[in-house]
Parts: C-alpha cells; structure tokens; sequence
C-alpha cells in the first residue's frame, strides 16, 4: 500500500483550501447576470413659466434619443418654435409678441419614441401683464415718404435672408451689453403714432448718442447683413446662434461687412441718422428669429445660462 509522505498530504490539503476559498470567494461567472448601466431620464426643464408680453422663454429637454420626436402644443404662440440640438437634448425659444394678451396658456409637451408616448408634461405659462408707453410723433411729408409699404417690403427681404440663418450653437458668451452708452429715448414696445395714426410698435430700444459714437456688437457672433436698408438706414445684423440676432440701425456708417466674425465689444458702425430718423439715434433690436423680443433681458441672463 502507497502512503503519500506527510508533506505531499500537506501540500495537498492546502491546495484544495486555496481551490474552495477561491470557489467561495469569486462571484459565480455562469450565471453572466450583469447590473444594467442607470439610464439617463428624459427631463423637461422651463427657463420661466411666467413673463411680459414681448419677453421669451426656453424649454430644455434633457436625456433625448436621436430618434425621439417632441410635440409642443400651446395658443401662445402662433407657430412652434425649431427645436435645436443643446448638449444631451434639445431647446426650444419661444418668443412671445408684444401683443400677447394676458392670462395663463397651458402648454402640453409630449415625447413619442418608436411610435408610443413614453412622456407628457402640462404646464400653465402665465404672460403678466404691462403697461407699454405711448409715443405720439409728427414728421413731414418728405420724411413719411421715406416709409412707404414698397421701400420697406424690399427692406424685408435682406431682413428675412439675414434671419433665416443662424449657427446651430451658441456663439454668444454670457451677458449681453449696450452698443452704446447713452439716455433711452425710446422704448421697447412702445405704441407709437405717427401724425396720429398708429404706426406699429417699437421693437427694440433707441438710445440717443451724438453722430459719430462708435457702436459696439452688444456680444460675439457673424455678420449675417451689413447694407444701407431704405427703413432703418445703414443696418447691422449679427447671428448669435441658436436663432439669435441682434440688429443696429440708422448708422451713420457701416464698419463690418457681411460674413465678419465679430467679439463682443468690437466697434460695427457709428452712429447716425440715416434711414426714417428723426436725429441721431442707434436703434438697436434683439430677435428670435424674425420675432422682436425684450432686449433689457439680454442684459441681465444668458439665454442659457440657466440650463
Ligand atoms: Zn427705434
């Protein structure tokens, strides 16, 4: 009979230890059962849900699929606003006219993935009310004519080619600033009459400055039109991104031509006169696309700051 000498045996024994606390110890590899990886969830975020007539707000969906489709219903604007692509999601701008009367809208937003609704959110945007100013202007024959229906639709076109572009991302950085320092001599939304006669709102602001004050691009973007337009005098638009634009108007010359990458601060034009002007003036807008919109809350927040 073979006896196995004591150290074999021993080392034997240790070996079969090692083999079963290894068994033990180690998580059971046929069973493959992995941890799903935590999906990311779809949220929906509102920049504000209650504003002024005339201001903007944004909605943020967060988390989408490529493939997802978003359906925003809602009285409080005439047409949806483009969603655009924004880090994991996508956002959408919706700039309320001036005319909107107040009271509470209820918007229904909806995700539909591969044919089925996989998410759903009411909420009441409430628009407060405001009291716009009233300005009554008398101007002369010759300068009436310079505002014809004609002069002013052939300025709609460049206008509208000028907005009908914009950089699918951001090219603004932070807050918006004043083109030129200098006293408002007209406000945004301000009723105006001309000779007595409504003549529409106003959609930006004026501020009056000597001729000749250098004019500022109020944030970073291109030059998407930069010609002497019948209406609003030698024109400057700038394309921010994300359907952003801001224009400068009735200069006195134009600096910047179209397709210029502008910086924030770069001078773009002087101030001037030209165009239906009372006097040396910037006339200065902000849009959403062809949309006027608050320009003072440029001023004060990042259009995404907030995300
Ligand atoms: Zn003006």
């Amino acid at each position: 009979m073979y006896i196995l000498p004591i150290r074999k045996l021993r080392i034997m024994v240790l070996t079969l230890a090692l083999i079963s606390a290894l068994i033990f110890l180690l998580p059971p590899t046929f069973t493959n059962k992995e941890e799903p990886l935590p999906q990311p969830q779809l949220a929906v975020s509102f920049s504000k849900t209650e504003i002024f007539p005339g201001d903007y707000f944004v909605i943020y969906v967060d988390n989408l699929k490529t493939t997802d489709e978003i359906n925003i219903l809602t009285e409080l604007v005439g047409k949806t606003p483009p969603l655009i692509s924004y880090r994991n999601g996508k956002i959408a701008v919706f700039a309320v006219n001036y005319r909107t009367k107040p009271g509470q809208y209820p918007l229904v937003l909806t995700i539909n993935r591969n044919g089925q609704t996989i998410f759903e959110k009411k909420e009441e945007i409430v628009i407060a009310p405001k009291d716009f100013q009233t300005q009554y202007l008398q101007v002369t024959a010759s300068q009436q004519a310079t505002r014809t229906d004609a002069l002013a639709q052939q300025d709609a076109v460049h206008v509208n080619k000028a907005k009908s572009v914009s950089s699918d991302t951001p090219l603004w950085e932070g807050l918006f600033i004043m083109p030129i320092e200098g006293r408002i001599s007209t406000e945004y939304g301000l009723v105006r009459y001309i000779n007595k006669v409504e003549s529409g709102r106003h959609a930006g602001l004026d501020i009056a400055a000597s001729r000749g004050t250098p004019v500022k691009a109020a944030n970073s973007g291109i030059v998407n039109l930069s010609r002497l337009l019948n209406v609003t005098g030698n024109t400057v638009i700038i394309d921010h991104g994300m359907n952003f634009f801001s224009a400068y108007c009735h200069m006195d010359v134009l600096l910047v031509k179209d397709g210029d990458s502008v910086k924030k601060g770069d001078i773009i034009g002087k101030v001037g006169s030209t165009g239906f002007s009372t006097g040396p003036h910037l006339h200065w807008t902000i849009s959403s696309g062809a949309l006027f919109i608050n320009p003072w809350l440029f001023l004060e927040e990042d259009p995404l700051g907030w995300i």
